[in-house]
């Protein structure tokens, strides 16, 4: 077969390769149109119904309500940590005009920095004319590359449910390596409150209910597909927050409503992007859905974890277990002159990008769904005979 290694990036990441092989036999003459998806317009019936399919398989797999709409943007994580805010308050409250409209008055954006992904959109809410509240921030829950957990309730700084716009959380912290358990936090806010999440690097890793939210979005490159598109996953209520007078002053590319009234493609959306997300959404139908999605995520970060767990002596993982991701796992050497020996190793067999976010070091494997057990299984292994040969 084709040469292909254990690619533990941490987005963009791993493709299975059954998806690959698909785009691959349709690459050159897509249903027989003569051409490639990438020179097919967007406008053509043939995309038309890739873009339908694909919403179709995402509700279905998320089980997503019909009050939600599903958006198909661009810009990333980093364009939604701006579009979430200016979509959430009043035009004319954020750009100083017609101070007295209804919705006028200036709501609290409250936000929980666990990580440096919450913390880049807390500071995006400010830059763009915010002013957000942090509901936690404590200093020393902080390990260097965000929390190790979740600080307790008790330290929660909940504004009033009526002073606050959105309650803003990241469930995995891509970085750091901290993943919130399904009922940290969201049971525990006001449900007058909308929820805005950040599930870029963990959607379609577990189950979760969506009605319990106010907006879900996330980057492609993680789970789903290539990078180039964001989902946004938005009750339909909240579409009207932004222009309560029908005047909207936001980016269109940033404006989910612009999405929906001109929608599903108010401009030239990432078609290949698209493409290859429905495909990978059609494998995750035919392997079973989220349940083994969830099944494997599963047993593949205990193998990990438990070794690591095994030969403290060896390795240190920081993390409060109660909020250990399990897509990101995140770990040091006891003996910092064993990291180049074991980034050698894992290269020599075909592990790459093992190494911890630029800014913080270490390690990080992130264990996608696209890896496979097996393949967890393995790198577990070398971690056990690394760990046996350099620390006793
Ligand atoms: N949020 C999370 C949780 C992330 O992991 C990332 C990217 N690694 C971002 C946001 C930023 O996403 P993008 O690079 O697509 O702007």
């Amino acid at each position: 077969g084709v040469f292909r290694v254990t690619n533990f990036a941490a987005g963009p990441s791993a493709i299975p390769l059954e998806v690959l092989e698909v785009a691959q036999n349709e690459f050159l003459n897509y249903k027989d149109s003569g051409m490639s998806v990438l020179e097919l317009s967007h406008r053509s019936e043939l995309f038309e119904s890739i873009l339908s399919e694909a919403e179709t398989n995402l509700r279905g797999t998320l089980n997503i309500p019909d009050n939600y709409k599903v958006l198909f943007m661009q810009g990333g994580g980093t364009g939604e940590f701006a579009a979430c805010y200016l979509n959430m308050m009043a035009s004319d409250v954020i750009f100083n005009k017609q101070q007295s409209a209804p919705g006028g008055k200036q709501l609290k954006c409250a936000y929980f920095i666990t990580g440096i992904w919450s913390k880049k959109a807390y500071e995006e809410c400010s830059k763009i004319g915010g002013s957000p509240h942090a509901i936690v921030d404590a200093k020393k829950y902080y390990n260097g590359a965000g929390y190790f957990g979740l600080p307790p309730r008790e330290e929660w700084d909940m504004p009033k449910p009526e002073e606050t716009a959105f309650v803003y959380y990241c469930d995995n912290e891509t970085i750091g390596g901290v993943e919130m358990e399904v009922d940290s936090i969201v049971p525990h806010i006001d449900p007058s409150i909308p929820i805005v999440c950040d599930m870029s690097s963990n959607i379609l890793s577990r189950k979760f209910d969506v009605s319990k939210f106010g907006i879900i979005y996330a980057g492609a490159q993680k789970n789903i597909g290539p990078s180039g598109l964001t989902i946004v996953i938005i009750r339909d209520d909240l579409l009207s927050r932004n222009a309560p007078n029908n005047t909207s002053y936001i980016p269109s590319v940033l404006d989910y409503k612009y999405f929906v009234d001109q929608g599903p493609m108010p401009n030239t959306p990432p078609t290949f992007a698209i493409y290859m997300c429905g495909l990978v959404l059609k494998h995750i139908n035919r392997i079973g859905g989220l349940s083994t999605l969830e099944n494997n995520r599963n047993a593949k970060a205990k193998l990990i974890y438990d070794v690591l767990d095994a030969f403290p002596n060896c390795y240190n993982n920081p993390i409060d277990k109660r909020y250990r991701s399990k897509m990101n796992i995140v770990f040091t050497m006891k003996d910092k002159s064993l990291e180049q020996k074991l980034l050698k190793l894992a290269t020599e067999n075909h592990f790459v990008e093992i190494k911890g976010h630029r800014s913080v070091g270490g390690f990080r494997i992130s264990v996608y769904n696209s890896i496979t057990v097996e393949q967890a299984l393995k790198f577990s292994e070398l971690l056990v005979s690394f760990a046996k040969e350099n620390s006793q």
